[in-house]
């Protein structure tokens, strides 16, 4: 008796947190790339909207399992983006252990909230040996979760497409020897501006890759929208890992027409929308006020306006997924 009531309690207690857990890992499972579409398990489009989290360097007490899985279940995260600062005082190159220890307090809330995680080496040069590291680790101990996509490169700077090619092949075959299928992002050059030169000299023989522009919509408009239809054209898949409604530097107003005219054409196109960020910084793209929480539980008066806006918006693609 005691053991069938051992056992009734357990059951309970495992139904209890599937139903607890977020719906995106459940419905789509293992993604992949079909042509241009990130695609998921069942063979159906699949877009995924989240957050990015500031750079970890300087929004550590953020990194943690509390706000993934509040960004999860309040904002509807369908991925959140860990990303690991690399060149900064307290980035990767500077303290590898803590850094991706604040890494994976974020990966392992997404694995534990059902939601998408991006791994992003959040640098602004080529770093390949330290990369090479690095992602070997994550492929290691995280290959095998359907959570996982790898961002090789956030924003290459100087560097040539030539050069962010090199670097990215050396990074895909260094991950597709330990995981051969999660998804892999490739940066594009000048801050992820320059994805037509990606498009016309892609890379080949991978499976499963994509390559990210970003946008911030007080900047950018409807010249980067172009380049990135030249690169849909050409069959490249993009994938909008970084973005937001203000100017390029994080700050100045929101510019919400424009913004609107870059998420209609996420929605048309099914790209995949990340804004950022999570941190408290007294700038416009901060979502978050200083001095609140650092593990969710966020009231509205504890969000700035890109916050509460990014929110609305979030909470409407869920919605619109239904
Ligand atoms: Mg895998």
């Amino acid at each position: 008796m005691k053991k069938n009531l051992f056992s009734i309690i357990l059951l309970v207690g495992l139904i209890l947190s599937l139903n607890l857990q977020a719906q995106p890992l459940k419905k789509h499972g293992n993604l992949s790339v079909k042509g241009i579409q990130l695609t998921d398990e069942h063979g159906n489009a699949t877009v995924l909207n989240g957050i990015s989290y500031g750079w970890h360097n300087w929004w550590s007490p953020f990194y943690n399992k509390e706000s993934v899985n509040w960004l999860a279940t309040d904002w509807k995260c369908s991925a959140v983006r860990a990303a690991m600062g690399v060149e900064p005082k307290e980035g990767y190159l500077d303290k590898p252990d803590w850094s991706k220890e604040k890494v994976e307090a974020v990966v392992d809330g997404a694995i534990e909230s059902g939601i998408y995680v991006l791994i992003d080496f959040h640098s602004h040069n080529i770093r390949l040996p330290e990369a090479k590291v690095f992602f070997t680790e994550m492929a290691t101990k995280y290959g095998k979760y359907p959570n996982v996509i790898y961002e090789l490169y956030n924003e290459p700077v100087k560097d040539s497409w030539t050069q962010v090619k090199e670097y990215s092949v050396e990074l895909i075959k260094t991950i597709r020897a330990i995981d051969p299928d999660n998804v892999i992002l490739v940066g594009s050059p000048h801050w992820d501006q320059d994805i037509h030169l990606a498009a016309d000299d892609p890379i080949l023989g991978f499976n499963n890759i994509m390559y990210t522009c970003h946008f911030y919509a007080g900047t950018h408009g409807q010249s980067l929208r172009d380049r990135c239809d030249y690169a849909l054209n050409k069959g490249i898949p993009v994938f909008i890992s970084e973005s937001a409604g203000m100017e390029a530097s994080g700050d100045g107003p929101i510019n919400y027409a424009e913004w609107q005219k870059w998420i209609d054409w996420c929605t048309s196109n099914k790209i995949s929308l990340i804004s950022w960020s999570v941190s408290a910084k007294k700038e416009t793209c901060s979502m978050i006020k200083p001095g609140v929480s650092v593990q969710g539980n966020w009231k509205e008066s504890d969000l700035n306006e890109s916050g509460i806006k990014t929110r609305e918006l979030l909470r409407k693609q869920a919605e619109a997924e239904k």
